[in-house]
């Protein structure tokens, strides 16, 4: 039989068009080198950072540069650098696998890797010119050096372009001289150079610029924050006075720093979700760990259905997480290499090929640093009153947890730039929204060639998730038109349906994926998952389009929308929640862990 070629989706594409199991990328996708490199970094964790992890609460910053050092000697630096430049070369879904994994014992590493190779390094391999690159990516590749980012002042934190550090070029034109007060700077307590953004005279955009650290330059560090989590991630502030840069630290072009700061962070927030699944796998195996050993009542807790509800809530989540993830990061590789093929250079080619995907980064980025979150806060209530214990290893998860959902762009400043996105590339052409929506109107059905009997019910919600987003989208364009920018509550919950509808397709699909690959039999507790996870964004799509219809449309007209939404988002057969719950718990409680 003929193979039908691989359905390739572009950015923002999976919310207009269906993508078969077969064409999307599983961690069961993993190949042999990745597994094992996913074996060495969790060894690695396990024993050289795990046992650590209570002294990371105790604002031991050196600790954590002794673990970026080792992280080093492993290559884990570079893992996306061209061997050239002292990288090890790999492919997208492979820094994605680096960085969950590296991310799991405690936030304060996971935020010193983050910013160090994706927001440090990555603005030089990606803008910087031949030599910037030879200069500086090899020494911060072996962990010789370390990076930091400095975008974020005092008065210009989500409004980011709006800095008002100053870069002075000299009258012979050889170096500028910086000025300008930085804070949150993660890594900067131990940065060799710093990635710097200020502006030039009156320039509409800041300026990129790489600038090594010297305190006899006009460079001074604050005191270490006092934060709520992250305790050994070294953040300070940074003041330049007249720092003397040398013109060719000029990163990329003037007045393309801001462009250099958005591309940066697209990396940066796809890796902030797998970044956010280890710390939740962990979560939910300590959890069930406790709840196993935990008597109470003459029994383990985990005999409850109270705790079972949370642990299967937990696995489930991360398993959306994970299937999102890595979905996406093969979807980004894939362009890479369409691009690369077409001619395209390495570098711009990754450049291009993650922004294509910047609206599925913001996506992933606000869903698994939710999840993480709502991970450790059920696992400090099944540890009970020693989940509130700094002595328990759940209390640091919950309070490293909570950055997630504010660096890299807030949760709601990435929610807004979902639907901006979309509708961005809608008005370019690149993306026709309209026929999709007419199409609804008309009660034409979206293409669904997606067969399996045991998720039927499962592949029509996800379709129709799709459709309930792309009708309210146009109800809300119909009324506001260019203006629904300003109205931003209806944009939030814009951004859920489409974030659920994203998480719910991919799950789904990795699941059918495997079923067709080995059985439903092998299959059951992912199948159960997938049903519990469809099921709830259901609630979700239910409650955030009640809240979209109940504001925006007309009373006369609110009944006819509420009967097409409910219509869409009705089972054939409702599933049995309590019985998931309880199957999907029993398999983590007898596996003594997350196990999938
Ligand atoms: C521990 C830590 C490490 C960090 N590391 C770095 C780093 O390495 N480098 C760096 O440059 N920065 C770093 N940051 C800064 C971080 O990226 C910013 O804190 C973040 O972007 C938010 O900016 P802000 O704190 O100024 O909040 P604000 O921008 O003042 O936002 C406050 C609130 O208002 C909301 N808000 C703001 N604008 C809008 C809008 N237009 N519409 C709707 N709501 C809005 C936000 O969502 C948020 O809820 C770090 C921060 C922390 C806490």
């Amino acid at each position: 039989m003929p193979t039908k070629d691989k359905i390739k989706l572009n950015g923002g594409e999976f919310i207009l068009k269906e993508s078969l199991s077969n064409d999307v990328f599983t961690p069961e996708d993993f190949s042999d080198e990745q597994k094992m490199m996913k074996e060495t970094i969790i060894d690695f964790m396990d024993r050289e950072i795990w046992p650590d992890k209570m002294k990371y609460e105790e604002k031991d910053y050196d600790l954590t540069v002794h673990a970026m050092k080792k992280i080093g000697e492993l290559g884990l630096l570079g893992v996306s650098l061209e061997d050239k430049y002292g990288g090890m070369g790999m492919d997208f879904v492979s820094t994605m696998l680096a960085v969950d994994y590296v991310s799991g014992v405690t936030g304060s590493v996971a935020t010193a890797y983050g910013a160090h190779t994706g927001i440090a390094i990555l603005p030089i391999y990606l803008f910087g010119n031949e030599d910037q690159k030879q200069k500086y990516l090899p020494k911060l590749a072996s962990g010789e050096w370390f990076g930091s980012y400095c975008l974020t002042e005092p008065t210009a934190g989500s409004d980011a372009n709006s800095g008002k550090t100053k870069a002075v070029l000299s009258d012979d034109g050889s170096h500028y001289k910086i000025s300008g007060q930085k804070m949150w700077i993660s890594n900067a307590g131990f940065a060799d150079i710093f990635i710097v953004f200020a502006r030039i005279e009156n320039d509409k955009n800041i300026t990129g610029f790489i600038v090594p650290n010297d305190s006899n330059n006009g460079i001074k560090l604050g005191e270490e924050e006092k934060k709520l989590g992250i305790h050994s991630s070294s953040t300070r502030q940074v003041f330049f006075t007249e720092t003397k840069v040398p013109a060719e630290n000029l990163l990329g072009e003037r007045n393309g720093g801001f462009k250099i700061a958005m591309n940066a962070l697209n990396v940066g927030r796809i890796k902030l979700g797998a970044g956010n699944l280890d710390g939740q796998r962990r979560s939910i195996s300590i959890s069930t760990d406790y709840a196993n050993n935990r008597i109470q009542f003459k029994q383990p807790i985990s005999n409850f259905g109270a705790i079972k509800e949370k642990l299967a809530s937990m696995a489930t989540s991360c398993y959306a997480g994970e299937s999102a993830c890595y979905r996406a990061a093969s979807d980004v590789q894939s362009k890479i290499d369409e691009f690369e093929s077409n001619g395209m250079s390495k570098q711009e080619s990754e450049l291009k090929g993650v922004e294509e995907f910047a609206l599925e980064c913001s996506i992933l980025k606000v869903a698994i640093s939710e999840d993480m979150q709502i991970c450790a806060d059920e696992g400090i209530q099944i540890f009970g009153g020693m989940g509130f214990s700094a002595e328990a290893p759940i209390e640091s998860a919950w309070r490293d947890a909570r950055i997630g959902r504010i660096y890299e762009g807030t949760n709601e400043i990435n929610r807004m730039l979902i639907i901006g996105m979309l509708l961005k590339k809608a008005m370019k052409g690149s993306l026709d929204i309209m026929t999709p929506y007419q199409d609804i109107i008309n009660n034409k059905s979206l293409e669904n060639e997606e067969k399996s009997d045991i998720l039927n019910d499962e592949i029509n919600l996800v379709e129709n998730f799709k459709k309930v987003f792309l009708l309210l989208l146009g109800k809300a364009f119909e009324k506001y038109g260019a203006e629904i920018d300003k109205n931003q509550q209806i944009l939030l919950s814009l951004s859920d349906l489409a974030i659920e509808a994203y998480l719910s397709e991919s799950t789904l699909k990795r699941t059918i994926k495997n079923i067709n690959r080995s059985s439903e039999k092998d299959q059951t507790d992912q199948i159960n998952m997938t049903k519990l996870y469809i099921y709830e964004a259901s609630q979700i799509v239910q409650k955030k389009s009640s809240d979209v219809i109940n504001s925006i449309i007309d009373l006369k007209d609110q009944a006819d929308i509420y009967l097409s939404v409910n219509d869409k988002i009705k089972y054939s057969k409702n599933p049995n929640i309590f019985d998931l719950k309880t199957k999907i718990a029993d398999k983590i409680i007898s596996e003594n862990k997350y196990c999938f």
